[in-house]
Protein backbone atom coordinates (compact mmCIF):
# COMPACT_ATOMS: atom_id res chain seq x y z
CA UNK A 1 0.00 0.00 0.00
CA UNK A 2 2.74 1.76 0.83
CA UNK A 3 4.61 1.68 -2.98
CA UNK A 4 1.18 2.25 -4.90
CA UNK A 5 0.56 5.68 -2.45
CA UNK A 6 3.37 7.88 -4.02
CA UNK A 7 1.22 7.24 -7.41
CA UNK A 8 -1.99 8.95 -5.79
CA UNK A 9 0.52 11.46 -3.78
CA UNK A 10 -0.78 14.99 -4.40
CA UNK A 11 2.37 16.50 -4.09
CA UNK A 12 4.12 14.50 -6.67
CA UNK A 13 0.67 15.08 -8.97
CA UNK A 14 1.27 18.99 -8.43
CA UNK A 15 4.94 18.27 -9.51
CA UNK A 16 4.32 16.54 -12.82
CA UNK A 17 1.29 18.44 -13.73
CA UNK A 18 3.97 21.60 -13.47
CA UNK A 19 6.95 19.89 -15.47
CA UNK A 20 4.19 18.32 -18.10
CA UNK A 21 2.28 21.55 -18.85
CA UNK A 22 6.08 23.22 -19.35
CA UNK A 23 7.03 20.37 -21.56
CA UNK A 24 3.86 20.35 -23.23
CA UNK A 25 4.31 23.98 -24.37
CA UNK A 26 7.97 24.06 -25.77
CA UNK A 27 7.30 20.82 -28.07
CA UNK A 28 3.84 22.59 -29.12
CA UNK A 29 6.20 25.36 -30.30
CA UNK A 30 8.47 23.42 -31.59
CA UNK A 31 5.39 21.54 -34.06
CA UNK A 32 3.34 24.40 -34.13
CA UNK A 33 0.21 22.75 -33.26
CA UNK A 34 -1.21 21.06 -30.86
CA UNK A 35 0.48 17.48 -29.25
CA UNK A 36 -2.07 14.80 -29.84
CA UNK A 37 -1.83 11.15 -27.43
CA UNK A 38 -3.94 8.62 -27.74
CA UNK A 39 -4.22 6.18 -24.73
CA UNK A 40 -5.31 2.87 -26.06
CA UNK A 41 -7.31 1.11 -22.66
CA UNK A 42 -10.64 1.45 -21.95
CA UNK A 43 -9.33 1.87 -18.08
CA UNK A 44 -7.02 4.60 -18.80
CA UNK A 45 -9.82 6.49 -20.48
CA UNK A 46 -11.77 6.27 -17.21
CA UNK A 47 -8.75 6.75 -14.86
CA UNK A 48 -8.46 10.09 -17.26
CA UNK A 49 -11.38 11.66 -16.51
CA UNK A 50 -12.09 10.69 -13.01
CA UNK A 51 -8.69 12.02 -12.13
CA UNK A 52 -9.63 15.29 -14.34
CA UNK A 53 -6.42 15.11 -15.53
CA UNK A 54 -7.74 16.57 -18.97
CA UNK A 55 -8.94 19.97 -17.24
CA UNK A 56 -5.48 19.63 -15.29
CA UNK A 57 -3.31 19.98 -18.32
CA UNK A 58 -2.27 22.53 -20.87
CA UNK A 59 -4.55 23.28 -24.07
CA UNK A 60 -1.27 22.59 -25.30
CA UNK A 61 -2.13 18.81 -25.10
CA UNK A 62 -4.82 16.60 -26.30
CA UNK A 63 -5.18 13.58 -24.40
CA UNK A 64 -7.26 11.03 -26.74
CA UNK A 65 -8.95 7.88 -26.52
CA UNK A 66 -8.62 4.86 -28.79
CA UNK A 67 -10.24 1.76 -29.71
CA UNK A 68 -9.02 0.43 -26.01
CA UNK A 69 -13.01 -0.76 -24.79
CA UNK A 70 -13.91 -4.03 -26.25
CA UNK A 71 -17.52 -3.57 -26.27
CA UNK A 72 -17.32 -0.62 -27.72
CA UNK A 73 -15.16 -2.45 -30.93
CA UNK A 74 -17.49 -5.01 -31.02
CA UNK A 75 -18.69 -4.39 -34.74
CA UNK A 76 -22.11 -4.34 -35.17
CA UNK A 77 -22.63 -7.03 -37.43
CA UNK A 78 -20.99 -9.38 -34.81
CA UNK A 79 -23.73 -7.51 -31.84
CA UNK A 80 -26.76 -8.50 -34.37
CA UNK A 81 -25.35 -11.96 -34.87
CA UNK A 82 -25.56 -12.50 -30.76
CA UNK A 83 -29.38 -10.94 -30.78
CA UNK A 84 -29.64 -13.68 -33.41
CA UNK A 85 -28.50 -16.43 -31.17
CA UNK A 86 -30.63 -15.35 -28.06
CA UNK A 87 -33.65 -15.55 -30.30
CA UNK A 88 -32.98 -19.05 -31.06
CA UNK A 89 -35.47 -21.63 -29.37
CA UNK A 90 -33.68 -23.40 -26.64
CA UNK A 91 -30.38 -20.88 -26.32
CA UNK A 92 -28.89 -19.52 -23.00
CA UNK A 93 -26.77 -16.47 -24.49
CA UNK A 94 -24.45 -15.93 -21.53
CA UNK A 95 -22.38 -12.53 -20.92
CA UNK A 96 -20.29 -10.45 -19.23
CA UNK A 97 -22.90 -7.72 -18.43
CA UNK A 98 -21.39 -4.53 -20.27
CA UNK A 99 -22.92 -6.63 -23.65
CA UNK A 100 -26.61 -6.87 -22.59
CA UNK A 101 -27.20 -3.16 -23.36
CA UNK A 102 -25.26 -2.29 -26.18
CA UNK A 103 -27.71 -1.50 -28.99
CA UNK A 104 -27.30 -3.74 -32.14
CA UNK A 105 -29.39 -2.92 -35.49
CA UNK A 106 -32.80 -3.49 -34.33
CA UNK A 107 -32.43 -4.95 -30.81
CA UNK A 108 -30.13 -5.45 -28.19
CA UNK A 109 -29.61 -8.44 -25.74
CA UNK A 110 -32.08 -6.77 -23.31
CA UNK A 111 -34.61 -6.28 -25.33
CA UNK A 112 -34.43 -10.17 -26.16
CA UNK A 113 -34.61 -10.83 -22.78
CA UNK A 114 -37.68 -8.66 -22.17
CA UNK A 115 -38.99 -10.46 -25.00
CA UNK A 116 -38.63 -13.73 -23.29
CA UNK A 117 -34.88 -14.84 -24.54
CA UNK A 118 -33.07 -16.54 -21.91
CA UNK A 119 -29.50 -14.10 -20.71
CA UNK A 120 -27.35 -15.00 -18.08
CA UNK A 121 -24.62 -12.46 -17.17
CA UNK A 122 -21.62 -14.58 -16.10
CA UNK A 123 -18.59 -12.96 -14.08
CA UNK A 124 -16.62 -15.31 -15.60
CA UNK A 125 -15.95 -18.14 -18.48
CA UNK A 126 -16.28 -20.93 -16.21
CA UNK A 127 -19.71 -19.92 -14.52
CA UNK A 128 -20.99 -20.58 -18.13
CA UNK A 129 -19.44 -23.77 -18.27
CA UNK A 130 -20.77 -24.55 -15.15
CA UNK A 131 -24.32 -23.69 -16.14
CA UNK A 132 -24.10 -25.45 -19.06
CA UNK A 133 -23.06 -28.39 -17.51
CA UNK A 134 -25.83 -28.12 -15.23
CA UNK A 135 -28.40 -27.75 -17.50
CA UNK A 136 -27.67 -30.47 -20.26
CA UNK A 137 -31.37 -29.72 -21.89
CA UNK A 138 -30.25 -26.21 -22.89
CA UNK A 139 -27.52 -24.95 -25.49
CA UNK A 140 -25.90 -22.44 -23.86
CA UNK A 141 -23.53 -19.95 -25.96
CA UNK A 142 -20.62 -17.93 -24.06
CA UNK A 143 -20.27 -14.66 -25.97
CA UNK A 144 -16.09 -14.53 -25.76
CA UNK A 145 -15.98 -10.76 -26.01
CA UNK A 146 -12.38 -8.77 -25.04
CA UNK A 147 -8.75 -8.12 -25.86
CA UNK A 148 -5.58 -10.33 -24.98
CA UNK A 149 -6.67 -10.19 -20.88
CA UNK A 150 -10.21 -12.63 -21.09
CA UNK A 151 -9.03 -14.32 -24.33
CA UNK A 152 -6.88 -16.44 -21.48
CA UNK A 153 -9.91 -17.27 -19.76
CA UNK A 154 -11.81 -18.35 -22.51
CA UNK A 155 -9.78 -20.35 -23.53
CA UNK A 156 -9.89 -22.00 -20.56
CA UNK A 157 -13.40 -22.79 -20.29
CA UNK A 158 -13.09 -24.16 -23.68
CA UNK A 159 -10.61 -26.95 -22.71
CA UNK A 160 -12.91 -27.40 -20.11
CA UNK A 161 -15.89 -27.61 -22.21
CA UNK A 162 -13.93 -30.11 -24.21
CA UNK A 163 -12.66 -31.99 -21.38
CA UNK A 164 -15.88 -32.61 -19.40
CA UNK A 165 -17.51 -33.75 -23.52
CA UNK A 166 -19.90 -31.00 -22.88
CA UNK A 167 -22.22 -30.89 -26.39
CA UNK A 168 -24.25 -28.54 -25.11
CA UNK A 169 -21.59 -25.43 -24.71
CA UNK A 170 -19.98 -23.29 -27.08
CA UNK A 171 -18.51 -20.06 -27.57
CA UNK A 172 -19.35 -16.90 -29.58
CA UNK A 173 -15.75 -15.90 -30.39
CA UNK A 174 -15.11 -11.81 -31.41
CA UNK A 175 -11.95 -11.56 -29.21
CA UNK A 176 -9.16 -9.11 -30.72
CA UNK A 177 -5.75 -8.42 -30.14
CA UNK A 178 -4.52 -4.46 -29.89
CA UNK A 179 -1.10 -4.20 -31.36
CA UNK A 180 -2.72 -4.53 -35.47
CA UNK A 181 -4.71 -2.08 -33.72
CA UNK A 182 -1.97 0.30 -33.62
CA UNK A 183 -0.82 -0.40 -36.98
CA UNK A 184 -3.82 0.43 -38.15
CA UNK A 185 -4.16 4.04 -36.45
CA UNK A 186 -0.89 4.57 -37.76
CA UNK A 187 -1.56 4.44 -41.51
CA UNK A 188 -4.59 6.26 -41.67
CA UNK A 189 -3.31 9.65 -43.40
CA UNK A 190 -6.32 11.35 -41.36
CA UNK A 191 -4.41 11.00 -38.27
CA UNK A 192 -1.44 12.55 -36.41
CA UNK A 193 -0.89 10.82 -33.19
CA UNK A 194 2.54 12.06 -31.49
CA UNK A 195 2.58 9.06 -29.21
CA UNK A 196 0.62 6.17 -27.29
CA UNK A 197 -0.40 5.57 -23.68
CA UNK A 198 0.03 1.62 -24.20
CA UNK A 199 -2.38 -0.04 -21.82
CA UNK A 200 -1.48 -2.01 -18.35
CA UNK A 201 -3.46 -4.82 -18.50
CA UNK A 202 -3.10 -6.50 -21.93
CA UNK A 203 0.44 -5.78 -22.29
CA UNK A 204 1.14 -7.44 -18.48
CA UNK A 205 -0.31 -10.24 -20.40
CA UNK A 206 1.55 -10.00 -23.77
CA UNK A 207 4.92 -8.18 -22.57
CA UNK A 208 6.78 -5.21 -23.87
CA UNK A 209 7.89 -7.84 -26.83
CA UNK A 210 4.59 -7.26 -28.66
CA UNK A 211 5.38 -4.14 -29.29
CA UNK A 212 8.64 -5.00 -31.79
CA UNK A 213 6.71 -3.35 -34.93
CA UNK A 214 5.20 -0.49 -33.15
CA UNK A 215 9.41 0.49 -31.65
CA UNK A 216 10.70 -0.36 -34.98
CA UNK A 217 8.19 2.46 -36.42
CA UNK A 218 10.05 4.90 -33.85
CA UNK A 219 6.59 6.26 -32.05
CA UNK A 220 6.90 7.41 -28.95
CA UNK A 221 4.88 5.30 -26.60
CA UNK A 222 4.79 4.21 -22.83
CA UNK A 223 3.18 1.64 -21.37
CA UNK A 224 1.70 2.56 -17.64
CA UNK A 225 -0.29 1.73 -14.79
CA UNK A 226 -3.85 3.15 -14.23
CA UNK A 227 -3.06 5.57 -11.32
CA UNK A 228 -2.89 9.60 -11.92
CA UNK A 229 0.96 10.02 -11.42
CA UNK A 230 0.90 6.67 -13.80
CA UNK A 231 -0.54 8.65 -16.17
CA UNK A 232 1.36 11.68 -15.76
CA UNK A 233 4.50 10.54 -15.79
CA UNK A 234 4.05 8.84 -18.99
CA UNK A 235 2.54 11.77 -20.44
CA UNK A 236 5.90 13.45 -19.46
CA UNK A 237 7.64 10.66 -21.25
CA UNK A 238 6.01 10.89 -24.08
CA UNK A 239 6.41 14.63 -24.09
CA UNK A 240 10.02 14.34 -23.69
CA UNK A 241 10.63 11.70 -26.35
CA UNK A 242 8.68 13.90 -29.19
CA UNK A 243 10.77 16.65 -27.57
CA UNK A 244 14.29 14.71 -28.31
CA UNK A 245 12.84 13.84 -31.63
CA UNK A 246 12.88 10.14 -30.33
CA UNK A 247 10.56 7.30 -30.40
CA UNK A 248 10.37 4.01 -28.22
CA UNK A 249 8.55 2.20 -26.42
CA UNK A 250 8.83 2.55 -22.45
CA UNK A 251 8.06 0.00 -20.30
CA UNK A 252 6.20 2.27 -17.31
CA UNK A 253 4.46 -0.01 -15.12
CA UNK A 254 7.39 -2.62 -14.94
CA UNK A 255 5.89 -3.17 -11.14
CA UNK A 256 3.39 -5.36 -13.26
CA UNK A 257 4.48 -5.91 -17.25
CA UNK A 258 7.40 -8.26 -17.82
CA UNK A 259 9.55 -8.21 -21.21
CA UNK A 260 7.98 -11.60 -21.86
CA UNK A 261 4.78 -11.37 -20.69
CA UNK A 262 2.53 -13.77 -18.98
CA UNK A 263 3.67 -17.04 -21.06
CA UNK A 264 1.33 -18.96 -19.27
CA UNK A 265 -1.75 -17.10 -20.37
CA UNK A 266 -0.49 -16.52 -23.85
CA UNK A 267 -0.29 -20.51 -24.33
CA UNK A 268 -3.59 -20.51 -23.46
CA UNK A 269 -4.64 -18.83 -25.65
CA UNK A 270 -2.12 -20.36 -28.46
CA UNK A 271 -3.78 -23.53 -27.66
CA UNK A 272 -7.42 -22.77 -28.44
CA UNK A 273 -6.84 -19.67 -30.67
CA UNK A 274 -5.26 -18.77 -33.71
CA UNK A 275 -5.35 -15.39 -35.33
CA UNK A 276 -7.65 -14.26 -37.66
CA UNK A 277 -8.34 -11.34 -39.96
CA UNK A 278 -11.05 -9.49 -37.98
CA UNK A 279 -13.88 -6.82 -37.84
CA UNK A 280 -13.78 -3.44 -35.48
CA UNK A 281 -16.38 -1.12 -35.27
CA UNK A 282 -15.20 2.49 -37.42
CA UNK A 283 -12.07 0.37 -38.64
CA UNK A 284 -13.59 -2.03 -40.63
CA UNK A 285 -11.85 -5.48 -41.09
CA UNK A 286 -8.04 -5.01 -39.68
CA UNK A 287 -5.87 -7.76 -41.00
CA UNK A 288 -4.57 -10.38 -38.07
CA UNK A 289 -6.41 -8.70 -35.48
CA UNK A 290 -8.76 -10.98 -34.07
CA UNK A 291 -8.88 -14.83 -32.43
CA UNK A 292 -10.58 -17.63 -34.04
CA UNK A 293 -11.16 -21.06 -32.42
CA UNK A 294 -7.94 -23.88 -33.89
CA UNK A 295 -9.83 -26.76 -36.05
CA UNK A 296 -9.50 -29.17 -33.34
CA UNK A 297 -11.77 -27.08 -31.15
CA UNK A 298 -14.32 -25.70 -33.97
CA UNK A 299 -17.25 -28.17 -32.86
CA UNK A 300 -17.59 -25.37 -29.37
CA UNK A 301 -17.43 -22.51 -32.49
CA UNK A 302 -21.43 -21.08 -31.67
CA UNK A 303 -20.94 -20.08 -35.53
CA UNK A 304 -20.32 -23.48 -36.81
CA UNK A 305 -22.83 -25.07 -34.30
CA UNK A 306 -25.63 -22.78 -35.02
CA UNK A 307 -27.39 -21.00 -38.63
CA UNK A 308 -28.20 -17.37 -38.36
CA UNK A 309 -30.13 -15.26 -40.47
CA UNK A 310 -28.35 -13.08 -42.53
CA UNK A 311 -27.85 -9.17 -41.41
CA UNK A 312 -28.49 -6.18 -42.54
CA UNK A 313 -25.97 -4.11 -40.20
CA UNK A 314 -26.64 -0.26 -39.88
CA UNK A 315 -25.16 2.32 -37.42
CA UNK A 316 -27.57 4.58 -35.68
CA UNK A 317 -28.28 7.71 -36.90
CA UNK A 318 -26.05 10.69 -35.42
CA UNK A 319 -23.96 7.92 -33.63
CA UNK A 320 -19.99 8.50 -34.36
CA UNK A 321 -18.62 5.86 -31.54
CA UNK A 322 -15.83 4.69 -35.01
CA UNK A 323 -14.48 8.01 -35.29
CA UNK A 324 -14.30 8.40 -31.33
CA UNK A 325 -12.67 4.90 -31.54
CA UNK A 326 -10.16 5.82 -33.96
CA UNK A 327 -9.78 9.22 -32.23
CA UNK A 328 -10.49 11.18 -34.50
CA UNK A 329 -13.50 12.80 -32.84
CA UNK A 330 -13.94 13.56 -29.09
CA UNK A 331 -17.47 12.83 -26.84
CA UNK A 332 -18.40 16.26 -27.14
CA UNK A 333 -18.12 16.41 -30.48
CA UNK A 334 -21.19 14.27 -31.02
CA UNK A 335 -24.49 16.17 -31.22
CA UNK A 336 -26.13 13.40 -29.18
CA UNK A 337 -23.67 13.31 -26.42
CA UNK A 338 -25.51 14.43 -23.64
CA UNK A 339 -29.33 15.25 -24.96
CA UNK A 340 -29.90 12.15 -27.01
CA UNK A 341 -27.61 9.77 -25.84
CA UNK A 342 -27.32 9.01 -21.77
CA UNK A 343 -25.99 6.08 -19.78
CA UNK A 344 -29.46 5.46 -19.36
CA UNK A 345 -30.84 5.58 -22.48
CA UNK A 346 -27.55 5.00 -25.08
CA UNK A 347 -27.45 5.25 -28.69
CA UNK A 348 -23.93 3.68 -29.12
CA UNK A 349 -21.40 1.16 -27.10
CA UNK A 350 -19.68 4.26 -26.15
CA UNK A 351 -22.23 5.46 -23.89
CA UNK A 352 -23.12 1.69 -22.74
CA UNK A 353 -19.70 0.15 -21.39
CA UNK A 354 -18.11 1.03 -18.12
CA UNK A 355 -15.04 1.81 -19.79
CA UNK A 356 -16.44 3.91 -22.86
CA UNK A 357 -15.07 7.40 -24.25
CA UNK A 358 -18.78 8.51 -24.04
CA UNK A 359 -19.99 7.41 -20.66
CA UNK A 360 -16.57 8.25 -19.09
CA UNK A 361 -16.68 12.10 -20.50
CA UNK A 362 -20.74 12.01 -19.27
CA UNK A 363 -19.91 11.01 -16.00
CA UNK A 364 -17.41 12.74 -14.97
CA UNK A 365 -16.27 15.70 -17.19
CA UNK A 366 -19.55 16.47 -18.88
CA UNK A 367 -19.38 20.16 -16.56
CA UNK A 368 -15.53 20.56 -16.82
CA UNK A 369 -13.54 23.30 -19.13
CA UNK A 370 -14.91 23.66 -22.80
CA UNK A 371 -17.76 21.07 -21.43
CA UNK A 372 -21.56 20.92 -23.10
CA UNK A 373 -23.10 21.30 -20.23
CA UNK A 374 -26.10 19.35 -19.77
CA UNK A 375 -28.92 18.60 -17.29
S1 LIG B 1 -22.54 10.12 -27.48
FE1 LIG B 1 -23.80 8.32 -27.90
S2 LIG B 1 -24.44 8.55 -30.01
FE2 LIG B 1 -22.69 9.90 -29.70
S3 LIG B 1 -20.92 8.70 -30.28
FE3 LIG B 1 -21.20 8.43 -28.09
S4 LIG B 1 -22.42 6.59 -27.92
FE4 LIG B 1 -22.62 7.25 -30.07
Amino acid sequence: MKELAKFRDPQIAKALIKEVNAVAARVAERLGRRIVLMEVCGTHTVAISRAGLRGLLCDHLDLRSGPGCPVCVTDYADIDRMVALARLPGITVATFGDMVRVPGSGSSLERERAAGAEIRICYSPADAVAYASAHPAREVVFLGVGFETTAPAVALSIKEAARLRLNNFSVFVTHKVVPPALDALLSDPELKIDGFILPGHVSAIIGLKAYDSLNARGLPAVITGFEPNDILDAVRQLLLMVLAGEGRVINGYARVVRTSGNTIAQQQMDEVFKITDAPWRGFGTIPRSGLTMEDRFKKLDALERFVLPPTKSRVPSGCVCGEILKGKLTPRECTLFGRVCKPMAPVGPCMVSSEGACAAYYNFERRQRGGTAVE
